[in-house]
Parts: C-alpha cells; sequence; structure tokens
C-alpha cells in the first residue's frame, strides 16, 4: 500500500509539472502575441534638477496594456521573460521605442536624455554593443549622448570583465551608463571599481528608509560620497514627499525622480508636464551653504 502512495504522488508530482510547464508555454505565446500586436507601451518618468526644477532626463518605463486586464506593470510580466529568448526580442523592441520617443521629445523641443532599462541577459547577449550601434545608425538625428542604458548590479555578475567590456563600447559612443539600484545587489563596491560608467542612481528603498532610519541615512550619504569621490552623477529614485527631497539637497544629491515630482506617464503627458512643472518652494529656497 505504502509502495501504491508513493506512486500516486510521483504521479501528481509529474501532472503538476506538466500542468507548469504547460502555462509557461502559454504565457510564453501570450508574450509573444503582446510584443507583434504592439500591446507594450513605454511611459516617462522625469529626472529633474530639484533646486531650479530643470527637466534634465526622462526614464522610459515599460507596460503591458493587456486586452483583459488593463494596464499592467513590469513585475506582471519581466519574470514571465525572465531568462527566455523573447527577453532578447522584448529588450530590442524598448530600445527602439525609446528612441522614436525620443525623436518626440526632440520634435516637441525637449532635448533631454532617454533612460533605457537593460536586462542582464540583453546586455550580455553577444553583439549588443554592435546592435546599439546599428540601431543608433538607424536614427541619424539622435546624439548617442542623448541615450542613456540603465544597468543593475546584477546584471554584470555573470562576467564581470565582458561586461565591462561592453559598457566601455557603449560610452566609447557616447552613451552614458548608469548603475540602477545601487546599493542592493552584490559586490557594489568592485563593481564601481571596474565597470565604466556615468551615474549612480540611490535605490528607492534607502530613499525611503532614509527619513526614519540612520543606517538608511548612512547608506545614502555613503552613496552620494561614493559617487562625488568616482566623479559619478549621482540621482535619487523613488522620491515621494518634498522632505525626503530637501534632505537629499541637504546631503548633496541634486538629481530626482519620484512620485513627490512625477509619477510615469505616457508621452504627450510628459510634454506637457515639462512644460508647466515647478519645483516646491522648500527645494527652491535651499541655498547652496546648506549643502555638506
Ligand atoms: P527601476 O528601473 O528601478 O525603475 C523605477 C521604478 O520605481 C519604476 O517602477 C517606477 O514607476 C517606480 N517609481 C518611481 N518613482 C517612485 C516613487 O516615488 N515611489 C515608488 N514606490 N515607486 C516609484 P516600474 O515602472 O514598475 O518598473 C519596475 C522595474 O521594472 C524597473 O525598476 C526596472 O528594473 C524594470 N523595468 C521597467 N521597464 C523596463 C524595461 O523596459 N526593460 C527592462 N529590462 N526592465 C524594465
Ligand atoms: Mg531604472
Ligand atoms: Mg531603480
Ligand atoms: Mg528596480
Amino acid at each position: 500500500a505504502a509502495k501504491q502512495a508513493g506512486r500516486n504522488r510521483f504521479h501528481q508530482f509529474d501532472a503538476a509539472q506538466e500542468r507548469a510547464r504547460r502555462e509557461q508555454r502559454e504565457q510564453g505565446l501570450r508574450l509573444r502575441e503582446a510584443l507583434a500586436q504592439a500591446q507594450f507601451v513605454l511611459f516617462l518618468q522625469p529626472k529633474v534638477v530639484m533646486q531650479t526644477g530643470q527637466v534634465v532626463g526622462a526614464e522610459v518605463l515599460a507596460r503591458w496594456q493587456h486586452p483583459e486586464r488593463g494596464l499592467l506593470p513590469p513585475a506582471a510580466f519581466l519574470p514571465l521573460l525572465d531568462g527566455t529568448p523573447l527577453e532578447i526580442d522584448f529588450g530590442e523592441w524598448v530600445v527602439e521605442a525609446a528612441l522614436a520617443q525620443l525623436e518626440r521629445l526632440l520634435d516637441a523641443g525637449l532635448a533631454i536624455p532617454v533612460s533605457i532599462n537593460i536586462s542582464a541577459q540583453q546586455l550580455q547577449h553577444p553583439g549588443f554593443a554592435a546592435w546599439m550601434v546599428q540601431c543608433l545608425a538607424r536614427h541619424p538625428r539622435l546624439a548617442p549622448r542623448l541615450v542613456e542604458l540603465e544597468i543593475t548590479e546584477s546584471a554584470a555578475l555573470y562576467d564581470l570583465p565582458a561586461v565591462a567590456a561592453t559598457l566601455a563600447e557603449l560610452r566609447a559612443l557616447d552613451v552614458a551608463i548608469s548603475l540602477d539600484d545601487f546599493g542592493t545587489g552584490y559586490s557594489s563596491l568592485t563593481y564601481l571599481r571596474r565597470l565604466p560608467m556615468d551615474t549612480l542612481k540611490i535605490d528607492q528603498s534607502f530613499v525611503r528608509g532614509m527619513m526614519a532610519d540612520p543606517g538608511d541615512r548612512a547608506i545614502v550619504q555613503g552613496v552620494i560620497g561614493l559617487a562625488q569621490s568616482f566623479g559619478y552623477q549621482v540621482v535619487a529614485e523613488g522620491v515621494e514627499t518634498k522632505a525626503q527631497g530637501q534632505l537629499l539637497l541637504q546631503l548633496g544629491c541634486a538629481h530626482a525622480q519620484g512620485n513627490c515630482i512625477a509619477h510615469p506617464m505616457p508621452i504627450d503627458a510628459f510634454i506637457e508636464w515639462a512644460n508647466r512643472w515647478q519645483p516646491p518652494a522648500e527645494w527652491q529656497r535651499q541655498n547652496s551653504e546648506d549643502y555638506l
């Protein structure tokens, strides 16, 4: 009887695995369809100089306009793409679509860089830098310095020398590199030392925690200090309150992104927003003597 029960369990396990595999296949098909039917859209979130209100960049963030479920955030579909061949197709679509949006920004008189999130797999895909060269060549109006690629620390984990070479190749074109979610991955300091880059983005978890938690505040201060020592720009992400912005200014971080400034939005709304946004008076009043 025990033997029989064991066999049944085994069969159940088998059936569950088979179901999971089938679901994965179906999700893959749905995502491929979504890409083919242009159901993905890019939202833009501004990057600003807090004190002056100058809009200095826009991060492109993907959304899935799902026919039944509505607008879905990356958390609802990126994990399904992760590690599949479709991840590369999706990533290439994002870059192409981001460059098209950059052209629209230029047409609207906004010559600001767009920041594009690049997945680990995409960054390490053979020929990524060469593909970027071709992509930029198809858009002769776009200066490469208007393109910034955001990578995460985990992205570089597998083969640091190869990633460093790819980044160096891109920077030689004048494409900027930003290290996203800084401090949340592994070996942050090694990455800083070995990867060519231009900007560090302070992860939003530290920004959220820094008002109440001295440890988070110390990390924010540390990242700002590191960026200054290495000669990198620093951007705080996830700024949700005026008080957070003020503290960041006091700590020496001038650039920020976050819902307190603007949520990610479709490009038309972005252009309209950029033409009328004013920073909070508290940020404008912040004088440079207050900087550490
Ligand atoms: P990320 O690159 O770190 O982007 C910042 C995320 O924080 C975005 O979430 C943005 O909407 C959100 N955010 C901005 N300001 C605030 C704020 O004040 N408070 C809070 N709570 N959140 C804020 P989103 O759009 O859901 O994207 C999540 C992540 O998905 C991104 O994190 C990025 O890693 C990834 N992602 C988004 N679009 C793409 C893409 O086109 N390609 C790739 N490979 N990854 C993408
Ligand atoms: Mg990002
Ligand atoms: Mg981030
Ligand atoms: Mg993130």
